[in-house]
């Protein structure tokens, strides 16, 4: 039988001690007992926690966090496999606004990373706006009143700005593999584990070897009778060189917080360097390949296994990995990898292109996430109905990955190219978060009801991305879930971050259409736009 486990990690939630408050529910005649605010936000991860941080810094009070879990932390309260952690390093991967001096290790494990995000919900006073366990069903901007109107399933409210933070991996990929359903063992995914199931003693099939397979692999080697790991194509993978932050650098970040902020900017710049190499001069990633193939060969001696794990496409076409300890476990007798492609799954086997039949207990799914083809865009609709799954049928668009045409007053966060392989995301989103704060202060200042992209200011910047990518070793010829169906990378930013932050730093009016606050004061009147010369 096909069992998919959600998280489980005794963690005590902030809703375990919260009275839920619950959205009215709507009907045709009691509009007027709708709650409305001015910002509803969606997800309580990094980048709707940090939106919502930056709005109540910018004196912002009525906003609502929408919270499908009961817990803060999104992608890091969710993933909680055996070894998750981050591969970028402890320092960078926090607000700029909020430092955090007590980092245990220069990578820092997801548990830290899931307490920082709830430190940090408390600390600026956060929790009371969000609203747990309320998950979105539908949300459609209304012409007439010039509002989103948001179905949960604690009811419904209106909000005049509606921020996307769902974030990109927040929906498991199950492989589609004939058979899989029938498997009568037991089968999660990796940001689903299982924490009550025992795997001692099991014989364990581990579907996978991206960023998640290979930080929990080397964590359940030593428990499992037998580890087959199905690899469908070998990752390439850099030392790591993860260790422990002594207790007097600690202190010393927290006494004098210039010290991490000095590292943090060195950490960025060493990072940003790679886009170089990724972006704009892919030979330049030849040495890096050296450094990867050296690791592999010192780690595993086997010929036929190096074999096995060595990769036949450019580095950083795909995510680059780091690990220290997931190719030494593949050297261990317990464990074999299988490179034949899986032809189907049985009750109790799987079998593989050769026609062997693996037996196992247990299978792991390390098969990564609904990026480009999430479920969240069919229930997003703007003007006219339209749904943003519709609107994005050729693949997901955005301006500045942050706003749609046709969907006025929505805005995303790590919305399409803004994705990163080199460097943090928190950066990418605290830009975006800049955009939005600046849109508000304008929509303020200049009395303004909605902002809408204007669709060639939209088409002629995705032109532009699209153009940049051509010459991206994202494109060189492999395939990664940084590419949509027709093949386009529509999750990544082609360029150095610095530039994304710069090209944000102010929302720009005049490739929007504006519509002014009176306007929306004559309703069933269409409303006269403006655009800025
Ligand atoms: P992933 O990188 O997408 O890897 C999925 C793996 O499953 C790949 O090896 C893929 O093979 C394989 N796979 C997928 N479908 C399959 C099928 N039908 N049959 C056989 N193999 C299949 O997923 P992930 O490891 O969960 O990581 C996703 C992203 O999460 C990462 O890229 C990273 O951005 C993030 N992440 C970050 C960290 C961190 O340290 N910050 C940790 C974990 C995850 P192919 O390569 O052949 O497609």
């Amino acid at each position: 039988m096909f069992r998919v486990f959600a998280s489980s990690d005794g963690h005590k939630t902030h809703s375990d001690n919260q009275q839920r408050t619950v959205f009215p529910e709507a009907s045709s005649n009691d509009e007027a007992h709708l709650r409305h605010v001015r910002v509803a936000i969606l997800g309580a991860g990094f980048s709707g926690l940090g939106m919502a941080i930056r709005l109540k810094q910018h004196g912002h009070e009525d906003f609502v966090v929408i919270e499908r879990a009961a817990d803060i932390g999104g992608t890091w309260r969710d993933n909680t496999y055996p070894g998750c952690a981050c591969d970028i390093p402890s320092h960078l991967y926090s607000f700029s606004f909020a430092l955090n001096p007590h980092w245990s290790r220069t990578y820092s494990p997801q548990r830290e990373i899931r307490d920082y995000l709830s430190c940090c919900a408390r600390r600026f006073d956060i929790l009371p706006h969000i609203q747990w366990n309320c998950e979105l069903l539908n949300a459609s901007w209304k012409e007439d009143n010039q509002r989103w109107y948001i179905t949960t399933t604690q009811g419904q409210l209106t909000a005049d700005i509606f921020i996307l933070g769902n974030g990109p991996l927040s929906e498991p990929s199950l492989p589609p593999i004939p058979g899989i359903e029938r498997f009568d063992g037991v089968m999660f995914h990796s940001a689903r584990w299982h924490h009550d199931y025992d795997l001692t003693g099991k014989r364990v099939a581990v579907i996978g070897t991206g960023a998640s397979a290979i930080q929990f692999i080397p964590h359940i080697q030593p428990r499992v009778a037998r580890l087959s790991l199905f690899q469908r194509t070998p990752p390439w993978i850099l030392p790591r060189h993860d260790r422990p932050i002594p207790a007097w650098q600690r202190v010393m970040f927290r006494i004098l917080p210039i010290t991490q902020r000095f590292l943090r900017t060195r950490i960025y710049w060493r990072l940003e360097f790679a886009a170089l190499g990724l972006v704009y001069r892919p030979g330049m990633l030849e040495s890096a390949m050296q450094i990867a193939r050296r690791h592999l060969l010192r780690q595993v001696p086997d010929p036929l296994l190096q074999a096995k794990l060595t990769p036949q496409y450019a580095i950083g076409c795909k995510r680059i990995l780091l690990s220290d300890d997931f190719y030494p476990a593949l050297t261990r007798p317990n464990v074999e990898v299988i490179t034949d492609r899986i032809r189907e799954v049985r009750a109790h086997s799987i079998v593989t292109e050769d026609g062997r039949e693996h037996e196992i207990d247990t299978i792991i799914c390390g098969t990564g996430f609904h990026v480009t083809d999430t479920q969240l865009p069919q229930y997003i609709h703007g003007r006219g109905g339209r749904s943003l799954n519709d609107s994005w049928h050729e693949g997901p668009r955005a301006y500045y990955g942050t706003s749609v045409s046709g969907f006025p007053n929505l805005f995303l966060l790590i919305g399409p190219n803004t994705g990163l392989g080199h460097n943090s995301m928190v950066y990418m989103i605290e830009s975006q978060i800049t955009y939005i704060l600046d849109c508000l202060r304008i929509m303020d200042r200049r009395h303004l009801r909605t902002v809408e992209v204007r669709p060639e200011i939209q088409e002629a910047f995705n032109t532009e991305l699209q153009q940049r990518m051509r010459n991206t070793v994202w494109t060189s010829g492999c395939t990664s879930w940084y590419l949509d169906a027709n093949g386009r990378n529509t999750t990544l930013w082609p360029g150095f971050t610095f530039e994304f932050r710069r090209r944000t730093r102010h929302f720009d009016p005049q490739h929007f259409d504006l519509i002014p606050q009176r306007a929306s004061a004559h309703i069933g009147e269409a409303a006269p736009i403006y655009r800025m010369r």
